[in-house]
């Protein structure tokens, strides 16, 4: 039920965990982080309290200094490791928050274009349907556009690819989502408070927006498909 995501100078690991905490009290049933390191994306997920992925992590650790994090409040699929995010479709990751009504439309059409599904949930269709658009030859920005434009329902994502360091792609529409800004270092978090510990600087997505990040950029787009500038906010958080 939160989201979080580094594009960081540090390793991402810890810091996902810690933000993923501060966001422990929307409740969640299970936890999982993913990493990209030297362009090799690997997750790690685990049910119950984020003791338990800590645990994980402590025995498998992840190093990278890009990541997504999430802890899930299941709707579509049980509380399960394999229907744990980040879910991971070829080179995708993505953490999800809300819900796609239209999963079952996608899937149909995916499983017709002869895509293979893992899991129960409506998340790893996103996943899929943004490897279904990069298969057929499209830049990750393109891809990942097309995806979420065909995406109903309320929802907060963040995608993550494999061979990409230093590429993140986040949206939101009815679930919030904030960008936290570093110096050279991106955060991304369901609520500023996520990302106190990193940054008070914060741009609220609005309703419909995408954004294409880098650590040297942001570029953030409205449900229209135009560039659209979003106000960077000091927020004052009690850690
Ligand atoms: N609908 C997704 C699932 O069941 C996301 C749930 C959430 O918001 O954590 O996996």
């Amino acid at each position: 039920c939160g989201i979080v995501g580094v594009l960081g100078d540090h390793e991402a690991a810890p810091l996902l965990v810690e933000a993923l905490k501060r966001l422990e009290y929307r409740g969640y049933d299970s936890a999982g982080i993913a990493t990209v390191n030297n362009g090799t994306l690997e997750r790690r997920r685990a049910v119950g309290k984020l003791a338990s992925l800590s645990d994980l992590l402590v025995h498998q650790p992840l190093t990278g200094k890009a990541g997504i994090g999430h802890t899930r409040w299941a709707t579509h699929g049980a509380p399960n490791v394999e229907n744990a995010h980040p879910h991971r479709a070829g080179p995708v990751a993505v953490v999800h928050n809300g819900i796609i009504e239209n999963f079952r439309e996608l899937r149909e059409e995916l499983a017709a274009a002869g895509l293979h599904f893992q899991t129960d949930t409506d998340t790893e269709t996103i996943a899929m349907l943004v490897q279904h658009y990069l298969d057929q030859g499209l830049s990750h920005r393109d891809a990942a556009g097309k995806a979420i434009a065909r995406l109903e329902g309320a929802f907060a994502l963040a995608l993550l690819f494999d061979g990409q360091d230093d590429l993140m792609i986040v949206a939101r529409k009815g679930s919030p989502l904030a960008l936290g800004h570093g110096e050279g270092e991106v955060f991304v978090g369901s609520d500023a408070i996520a990302l106190a510990p990193m940054t008070n600087r914060i741009t609220y997505l609005e309703e419909g927006d995408w954004a294409y990040l880098t650590r040297g950029s942001i570029e953030i787009r409205n449900q229209a498909g135009e560039l659209v500038n979003r106000p960077v906010k000091t927020v004052k958080i009690d850690m």
